[in-house]
């Protein structure tokens, strides 16, 4: 039996990469400085998977901003619009490689950033590849090489990590219509075959090919470029070992394709469908050995021996224990790095927790106890998980009646308003009396360095709490003095005592806790510090009724409050693995609900609830959809229905494809919803139209990630485009989402010129 990882986190325990790269793109350090942390980190990993004893450690996957765009750099899939880039002696590969991840603005040149997306259901982000009609690749970089090289000096024969050829090509985007980017397979082989042959050569023996897709729904095609890949790389390599890693799903359908090809061990992913575990061991060739992913690589909790050992042990009956690897579920890429760094956390919590170097510890361990050690200090260990399992089962900190008694009774009754769209509508207009064409914005308005530094001289107690409040309140008021000033109907309070969308909710809720330090890469340079969902979530006492009850008073227009929705709080935080999802999520629905009653009663009546990450919680497999979508409508739906009909509910989400989910996005039955939506110029609103949605919608009509300031005409050409395909009266106008990023004096400009729109475009009719 060995134990591997299949990625260790590359951001450095103290986000060290982080602060160099930035500090390499602002020109403070020069790029040995950059290379040398670089170096010190995959050095660091290094040594703790080697100090805790894993038997195939891995290389490449360290990366100094994204592990495809490393492959795209390595196979040299490099876009035309760059090879300027090294014509400037000056600029090294690495420089290339950071234009293409960041864009480029220097020497005379103008070059904008590749795509992103969103890796797999991770909030990982990755750089996705162009691909062009019969591209040629080239060996283009010693990345993975050199890693490989790295490692040997640091006297470990490492197993490079690489994308696997497949999954590269399913991972990027053609950028003309007509060809395949399957088609593009014979083009790469040669490649992958030069890179395997110079591993080969410097003593490579295992080799890690990342190929998640085979863990999703697959085209007939794409399955016959798996076995294609697969025996051409086996014939050229018949000693080298080559895995082929599985995650984030069951291989269900695939299950005969995956466990047929000419490879050396398969890894699967028993963290989130431990059920497949008994199917491969049913169907698995003698030639193939079996890794188990058993440890949770995307959570932050303590693995349960128990349950691990169980599952270990059915595969050692079947298979033999020769034949078996240990593994985390996926790469520990997103988990935090390490817990020992977390001295505040209640002691009690912190024994729930695992973090990468944790797990790692972790993964030893289980293998020791598979065959049989009788260390003493090992057992000990065994049995102190063992306990922690047992006193989280039934820890008053967890555990709340009051919520579980409310969540249990929960009705359908719950996630209905009193009656349909319709009758509210009138008594919504009734009571709100808003022209055609109301304008409005998304929530926050700039968050100026001020502001940040009130909020961090606040928190370091620089200035009392009292201070604070009155400086927020003094922006608030001024905030809602300009809104008024400019005409806008609809007002927001600004949002400027919020760090950040969830983080701020979870602060104020039972069941959340928080770390200093457990950062994830969420793409590049930034890091993530998801809240932790660890128990029963309730709401002590309200969260924002102040802030809007303040700004409300200020003004005699009407000031939306501004809410987060439940699926986007679960979706955003680490969340709880001793009860589903889906539960999790309806108990922070009824705290939404209360707060949304309790800023009914303080007289605010237009609530927006944000629910930007509705559609990134979709599961990967088509077939899972539904059942997912059922409970996250359901979710919304009771925060949204404890109001009275005049009570005027919006919701927002951010720019993405509604095609596939429109029904469901209008099972939500918000009055409103506002969508992120200039930079496809309204042709997002196809779906709504194609749909005849019968609620009310405010698509973005202009793109905020710029401080670009649209022209009135620009914008009153698309609200005519709007007005094309959705009837005027259930238009709304606003601009995109995230005004917090920008600067007062293009937000000022951008405004107005969007105010006149409307106020133009209403007066047509
Ligand atoms: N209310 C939030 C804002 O205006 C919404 C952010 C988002 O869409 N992600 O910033
Ligand atoms: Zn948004």
């Amino acid at each position: 039996m060995q134990t591997h990882i299949l990625g260790y986190p590359r951001i450095g325990s103290k986000r060290e990469l982080k602060k160099a790269c930035e500090q390499y793109w602002s020109g403070k350090i020069i790029l040995q400085e950059l290379l040398n942390v670089g170096r010190k980190i995959c050095n660091d990993n290094w040594k703790i998977q080697q100090e805790a004893g894993i038997d195939l450690i891995p290389c490449n996957d360290f990366s100094y901003y994204d592990q495809v765009l490393d492959m795209t750099l390595t196979l040299g899939a490099v876009p035309k619009r760059y090879q300027k880039i090294l014509l400037n002696k000056s600029n090294t590969e690495l420089d290339l490689y950071f234009a293409m991840a960041r864009g480029y603005q220097k020497d005379d040149l103008d070059i904008t950033a590749m795509e992103m997306t969103k890796w797999f259901d991770t909030n990982y982000h990755y750089i996705v590849p162009e691909f062009h009609e019969n591209q040629k690749f080239q060996l283009f970089s010693n990345k993975i090489i050199n890693e490989f090289a790295g490692a040997k000096q640091a006297g470990i024969n490492a197993k490079p990590v690489i994308i696997g050829l497949v999954s590269y090509l399913l991972l990027g985007k053609e950028k003309e219509v007509g060809f395949d980017k399957l088609d593009l397979v014979q083009n790469l082989l040669p490649i992958y075959t030069e890179i395997l042959s110079k591993l080969q050569e410097q003593g490579a023996e295992y080799i890690q090919f990342d190929e998640a897709f085979l863990a999703l729904d697959l085209s007939e095609k794409a399955k016959a470029a798996f076995q294609l890949v697969y025996a051409e790389l086996r014939k050229k390599f018949p000693k080298l070992k080559l895995i082929v890693a599985t995650y984030f799903d069951g291989l269900k359908d695939n299950l005969l394709l995956a466990t047929s090809l000419p490879i050396d061990v398969l890894h699967i992913d028993l963290v989130r469908n431990p059920e497949q575990l008994e199917d491969v061991l049913e169907v698995i060739p003698d030639s193939l050995q079996l890794s188990l992913g058993i440890i949770d690589g995307r959570n932050i909790w303590k693995n349960n021996y128990e349950t691990s050992l169980r599952l270990i042990d059915k595969a050692v009956q079947k298979i033999g224990s020769e034949r078996i690897f240990l593994a985390p579920s996926c790469s520990l890429l997103h988990s935090p790095c390490d817990l020992d760094f977390e001295t505040e956390l209640n002691p009690e919590i912190k024994n729930w927790m695992a973090f990468a170097k944790q797990k790692v510890n972790e993964l030893a361990s289980l293998k020791a106890l598979a065959i049989g050690s009788d260390d003493e200090k090992l057992l000990l260990e065994f049995n102190e998980n063992k306990k922690a399992a047992e006193l989280k089962r039934s820890s008053r900190l967890i555990h709340d009646e009051s919520v579980k008694h409310r969540v249990g009774n929960y009705t359908k009754q719950d996630a209905e308003r009193k009656n349909n769209f319709d009758v509210r509508k009138r008594a919504q207009q009734d009571l709100l009396k808003l022209p055609l064409f109301p304008t409005t914005t998304i929530g926050s308005f700039p968050q100026t360095t001020e502001v940040r530094n009130w909020r961090s001289k606040f928190k370091k107690k620089e200035i009392s709490e009292q201070e604070y409040d009155t400086l927020l309140k003094e922006e608030t008021k001024r905030t809602i003095e300009w809104q008024e000033k400019i005409g806008i109907d609809v007002l927001v309070h600004g949002e400027y005592e919020r760090n950040d969308m969830v983080e701020y909710f979870g602060e104020q809720l039972n069941g959340f806790t928080f770390t200093k330090n457990a950062w994830v890469q969420s793409y590049g340079s930034r890091c993530v510090k998801p809240p932790i969902i660890f128990g029963d979530v309730s709401r002590p006492t309200p969260m924002t009724v102040y802030w809007s009850k303040y700004a409300q008073s200020q003004t005699s227009k009407w000031v939306k409050g501004m809410l987060t929705g439940p699926v986007t709080i679960l979706q955003w935080s680490f969340v709880r693995d001793d009860q589903p999802r889906s539960e999790t999520c309806k108990q922070i629905a009824f705290a939404i609900r209360d707060e949304v009653q309790d800023l009914e009663e303080a007289g605010i009546k237009i609530i927006q609830i944000d629910e930007p990450a509705i559609r990134e919680g979709l599961p990967l497999r088509k077939e899972d959809w539904n059942q997912y979508l059922k409970w996250a409508i359901e979710c919304f739906r009771i925060s949204a229905s404890g109001v009275e009909d005049s009570t005027q509910i919006h919701t927002h989400m951010c720019y993405s494809e509604f095609n596939d989910i429109i029904q469901n996005i209008a099972d939500m039955d918000a009055d409103v919803i506002t969508i992120e939506c200039s930079r496809s110029q309204m042709d997002l609103l196809g779906a709504f139209a194609d749909f005849k949605y019968p609620n009310e919608i405010g698509p973005g009509v202009y793109d905020i990630h710029s401080p670009r300031v649209p022209s009135k005409e620009e914008m009153l050409h698309l609200l005519k485009k709007a007005e094309a395909v959705i009837p005027a009266k259930q238009l709304w106008v606003n601009p995109d989402c995230g005004l917090k990023t920008r600067h007062w004096p293009e937000t000022e400009k951008a405004l107005i010129a969007m105010v006149e729109a409307a106020k133009e475009c209403a007066a047509s009719f």
